[in-house]
């Protein structure tokens, strides 16, 4: 397929030339170069945010049942358009077909979830003596700025765009560089839905610089940002100057505690592929397998035997089960981070190098006996690696579950009803998944606690996060 035209999206006009700055984007299956993404100078953001300011003040006055209807008419074109944006979303960032056609459906639930709830915006009517009248209303809190990472590159851009829309906000996008593509064509399938185009619009640029323009503007009133704790902790103080509200979807080192008296088989059908799914570039991966001393061989055995079946290809093509990494610096990341592992005595059971030379491939790994001063047991590792390490008991499980400062996804394996509570209940997380990697859905909250960030998306929680209350008293 070829790929689309790239353009920032402001005020309804597509931009692009004019002597902006341009970014390459390439295809991580091959390393050719797709095309060329026009990036936002400041002339450009100002627009922006002249639109949003304007698009705010016409939206907040909509009705219900026109953002509804703009929601579900989006969602109706992403099922018509379904296998064009699964392209384009292979194309640039490489996950399978199969999973890009996946994150359509996840856009089209969030949307139709979102439509529903918007008209369920309630306020309270308060307890008072008869002459007075005392409500609590719920408002859109303004402009949004969002900030999208290229991981899905559909379904993080309908993520940051659902929400503010339901919730009557404008709201400026800036998805990856990476890919592009996706994201306008998310927004595409709103504005054909109807939606104003200062409403909601697409920026691309260097990311610290529009940033930085859009954090430093008056009329932004909130910012939702996904990608990486570091990013995230710079992006929360440049918000904090202005006290803008925030919400945070950080990084995660994903727990997996795996019982002795859990199905085994069963646990590693679901672990293996959930590891390998989007080449482990997921906040939510299954990261650090916490495995009960007496079944560490057997899963380990068992882990290794099906990662080294994941059949590794371009993501177009039809036997794929992982596609490449979406950019060189994953490859070098992985590199970095099981070479100081190996170094400091970890045991790597399968994969650890590099596919090719072309296109950013890299092995389904496994590792084993990790100490925990090794890089990869601190630092998110982004990538197809599992790490197995043996525990004695359901203490120190839980303990090792809680070492590190992320808490957004974690996951326990275990056919003890009384356990499944203690764990779930004792894992310091936003999300746990038990006897299950399940752990997301339109109408269920999606986020995490400590260093992985705060707020969350999805489930009416996510349209909350895009309201602010006033209580108006009356006399
Ligand atoms: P990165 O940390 O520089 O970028 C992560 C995302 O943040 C990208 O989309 C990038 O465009 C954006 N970004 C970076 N600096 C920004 C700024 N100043 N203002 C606004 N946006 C900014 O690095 P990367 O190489 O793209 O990814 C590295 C790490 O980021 C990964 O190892 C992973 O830990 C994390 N990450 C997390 C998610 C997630 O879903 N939580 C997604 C992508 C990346």
């Amino acid at each position: 397929m070829t790929y689309p035209d790239l353009y920032l999206m402001i005020d309804g006009q597509r931009l692009s030339g004019g002597g902006r700055r341009t970014h390459k984007v390439v295809n991580p299956a091959t390393g050719a170069v797709l095309a060329e993404l026009p990036l936002a100078d400041a002339a450009d953001l100002d627009a922006a945010l002249t639109a949003a300011q304007r698009g705010f003040r016409r939206w907040r006055d909509s009705t219900p049942q026109e953002r509804s209807a703009v929601l579900q008419g989006a969602a109706r074109l992403m099922v018509e358009r379904q296998e064009e944006l699964a392209r384009i979303a292979t194309l640039e960032q490489g996950k399978t077909l199969a999973e890009a056609r996946i994150e359509v459906m996840m856009n089209v639930g969030l949307f139709n979830f979102y439509a529903g709830e918007v008209v369920r915006l309630y306020g309270r009517v308060l307890v008072r003596p008869v002459g007075q009248r005392s409500t609590v209303t719920k408002e859109p809190v303004g402009p949004v700025a969002a900030f999208a990472p290229w991981n899905f590159p559909l379904g993080n851009p309908g993520r940051k765009l659902g929400a503010p829309i339901a919730a009557g906000c404008s709201v400026i996008l800036k998805a990856a560089e990476e890919t592009p593509a996706s994201a306008l064509a998310i927004l595409q399938c709103l504005l054909d839905a109807g939606l104003p185009s200062d409403v909601a619009q697409a920026v691309f640029g260097v990311p610290d610089e529009v940033s930085r323009h859009l954090l430093g503007s008056p009329i932004i009133r909130k910012m939702s940002f996904t990608g990486s704790t570091l990013v995230g902790k710079h992006l929360a103080k440049l918000a904090a100057e202005d006290c803008k509200r925030t919400t945070m979807e950080l990084g995660g080192h994903g727990p997996v505690l795996v019982f002795a008296d859990a199905d085994i088989d069963k646990a590693l059908d679901t672990v293996v592929a959930g590891k390998y799914r989007n080449a482990g570039q997921v906040c939510v991966s299954p990261t650090r397998f916490i495995v009960e001393a007496s079944v560490h061989d057997r899963f380990l055995a068992g882990f290794v035997e099906r990662a080294k079946k994941v059949v590794v290809g371009d993501g177009s093509g039809p036997d794929s089960i992982m596609g490449p990494m979406a950019n060189a610096r994953r490859l070098d990341a992985m590199d970095r981070l099981i070479g100081d592992a190996v170094a400091k005595g970890a045991t790597l059971e399968t994969g650890g190098a590099r596919i090719g030379n072309a296109g950013f491939f890299y092995a389904p790994t496994v590792l084993s006996c990790t100490p925990l001063d090794a890089d990869i047991m601190n630092e998110e590792p982004f990538g197809p690696v599992a790490l197995i390490n043996a525990y004695p008991d359901e203490a120190a499980m839980i303990a090792e579950a809680n070492r590190l400062p992320y808490g957004l996804a974690a996951y326990a394996w275990t056919s003890d009803a009384a356990r499944q509570r203690r764990v779930a209940r004792e894992i310091e997380a936003g999300m746990v998944g038990i006897n299950t990697s399940m752990i997301g859905g339109s109408d269920s909250p999606f986020g995490g606690v400590k260093w992985s960030g705060h707020g969350a998306e999805d489930g009416p929680e996510g349209i909350d996060a895009c309201l602010v209350t006033k209580a108006i008293h009356e006399g």
